[in-house]
């Protein structure tokens, strides 16, 4: 049993009202955000494909009597309007391109549409096709960046409703939401990559303004504490969370613990062993306990009774006025609540299908698909707490053995491939991973390899298909951040460092073994791709090891595409003379040097509808 009192020998946890928003390398995206001074919300516009998604689709059309719209659009959009969503359409039209019809013909069907369905506050149109290899056609994500400034907010606040792949892929390459509305002639793949889907607009409406309030803190359940005034939120007192498991899923909790920090005088945040690093770097932990926990952990070891005795002494001795049980949607708090209440807990709140009983004050109910940090964050709400005025629901990590004022790389960063995963199913088989290198170095980038003790081996191997640094088992997650903050974009399976990289703002080629939901455990609203067969027979297993010869999900990849999606991302091949990679680990940041730290790494075109 491990217990980690935090404090004595160890540098003050970092609160969270301590971390300045510009110690963020993305706080430049959500500057415009800010300065608008708007709360904590997901979304403030809504993006919609135009044919398929507004209208019935007609190819190349340029005749505004044949516009049709889709069944519900109008009550559908009226809506969102009505809940101050400001609404964009972001519409390839090739047709432009190809002579179908004239930019007078488009702009009278345009019109004919917002006198069918109310106006719309911007709309971008992509004129080009896909010979041009402009930056605005989707799946690029040149229309989302240019309509989110339109409307004075950034892609990762935007949430952009399409009915095929294209849709969806500009939305992740831009760091937004995707919602999917099927049509007849979606195809299936497009259908299982999609981050979330709906049935139809109405649904996706729905759907958008039921996220948009479920990170609403209701009223406080319960009496604040009789013991001491509330020093920072409202209602004070020594709140318990709770996430164990892997470094990854602490990281995506994130938010929702910060939420219980803004309402908390003290957070105890009980985590298991392997996720202690990740718990350290989180903002508004006061005090970290490590405990394995066997009913939650993949290789748990037997119940020993005395170790469970302690730990419910451990729990006591917290002395918590209340307990938030964070949880993935395949465990259950019910075991851990059940001590909680034999420590005298007097408050938990957990998410639980099963049926509670007296274990939980707060049974909360999540529908499936939800992204992780929304799940918790929607849990935080419904205990009450809800994050600070000026903060987002953004993942985010303390500037712990990194400082970001020595984070200067930006765009012309290295690339960092992180080959590994502790799941072997999620991990990016070898002889991709040594590919994915050979690729990236022969297309000027500079690699950086990173992995665990455990995976030297792989690393080496892999780097020296780069000509890049090894920095396998060289770093602690603490350093591992370092190297991710000073990185032009990771390329990573799903696990940890995908969140790390969510948490800086650097965009994330990710290959995605479908054995978890991607909409759930994909990087969170930062600029991603996603590769790899979404169809693939491991998909919603959850398996720990492919069981699918030849891990076809990944095997699949070709290098190239990692390539494109860097491109496709705004990721330069490093061009800037003598900048060098960080390979002295004791300062990982401070010999990292280049042109200065930038808003994302992603090119904002200032015209998409003109490309660039
Ligand atoms: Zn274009």
């Amino acid at each position: 049993m491990t217990f980690t009192p935090r404090g004595v020998g160890n540098p003050p946890a970092v609160r969270q009202d301590q971390v300045k928003p510009d110690q963020r390398r993305s706080a430049g995206v959500f500057a415009g955000a800010d300065r608008a001074g708007s709360g904590p919300v997901l979304f403030d516009a809504v993006l919609l494909d135009r044919d398929g998604t507004l209208v019935e689709d007609v190819p190349y059309n340029g005749d505004p009597e044949k516009v049709r719209p889709v069944a519900g659009a109008r009550a559908a959009l009226d809506r969102l309007r009505a809940a101050g969503l400001r609404l964009g359409v972001v519409s390839n039209q090739s047709g432009l391109a190809r002579g179908h019809f004239s930019v007078r013909q488009m702009r009278a069907v345009h019109a004919r549409i917002e006198e069918l369905l109310g106006p719309f506050d911007t709309w971008r149109v992509c004129p080009h096709d896909d010979a041009a290899g402009c930056g605005c056609r989707k799946p690029a994500p040149g229309l989302v960046h240019a309509a989110a400034a339109d409307l004075g907010t950034v892609a990762s606040r935007c949430v952009l409703v399409g009915d095929i792949g294209r849709d969806m892929g500009a939305a992740l390459a831009a760091g937004a939401a995707g919602l999917l509305v099927p049509t007849p002639v979606t195809r299936p793949e497009e259908v299982a990559a999609a981050p979330a889907v709906a049935a139809d607009l109405p649904g996706a409406a729905a759907e958008i303004l039921r996220r948009q309030a479920a990170i609403v803190p209701v009223s406080a359940p319960w009496p604040k504490p009789a013991a001491g005034p509330a020093r920072r939120g409202r209602r004070g007192g020594t709140v318990l969370v709770v996430r164990s498991d892997s470094a990854g899923d602490v990281l995506v909790t994130g938010p929702a613990i910060r939420a219980v920090a803004h309402s908390a005088d003290r957070v105890v945040l009980l985590c298991g062993p392997r996720g202690r690093a990740a718990a350290e770097l989180l903002p508004g932990v006061d005090e970290v306990v490590a405990h394995p926990l066997p009913w939650i952990d993949p290789d748990p070891g037997p119940v020993d009774a005395d170790e469970m005795r302690a730990l419910t002494a451990r729990l006591a001795a917290v002395g918590a006025d209340e307990a938030v049980v964070f949880t993935s949607f395949h465990q259950s708090p019910l075991p851990l609540a059940l001590l909680l209440r034999m420590a005298g807990v007097p408050r938990i709140a957990a998410i639980s299908d099963d049926y509670p009983g007296s274990l939980l004050d707060v049974r909360h109910r999540v529908p499936p698909g939800v992204p992780e940090p929304e799940r918790a964050l929607s849990l935080a709400a419904a205990a009450g707490h809800g994050l600070a005025p000026g903060d987002q629901p953004t993942l985010r990590v303390a500037a712990v053995g990194v400082d970001p004022s020595r984070v200067r790389l930006g765009a012309s960063g290295y690339v960092v491939l992180h080959p590994g995963s502790a799941a072997s199913s999620r991990a990016i088989p070898a002889g991709l991973a040594v590919g994915i290198a050979r690729a990236l170095g022969e297309a000027g980038h500079r690699v950086v390899v990173t992995g665990g003790p455990d995976e030297r081996d792989l690393t080496a191997a892999v780097a020296a298909a780069a000509d890049g640094v090894d920095l396998g088992g060289r770093t602690g997650l603490a350093e591992l951040a370092g190297v991710v903050a000073g990185a032009g974009a990771v390329v990573v399976g799903n696990t940890g460092p995908a969140h790390l990289a969510a948490a800086y703002g650097v965009p994330v080629v990710s290959l995605f073994a479908p054995t978890v939901p991607f909409g759930q455990w994909g990087p969170y609203r930062v600029p991603t791709v996603r590769l790899g067969d979404a169809t693939a027979p491991c998909r919603d297993t959850r398996a720990a090891t492919c069981l699918v010869p030849g891990h076809p999900c990944l095997a699949g990849i070709d290098p190239g595409e990692v390539v494109a999606a860097l491109r496709s991302l705004g990721v330069p091949a490093a061009t800037v003379p003598g900048a060098p990679i960080p390979t002295r680990l004791a300062a990982p940041t401070a010999t990292v040097h280049g042109t200065t730290a930038t808003a994302g790494a992603v090119a904002v075109p200032a015209t998409g509808g003109s490309g660039r």
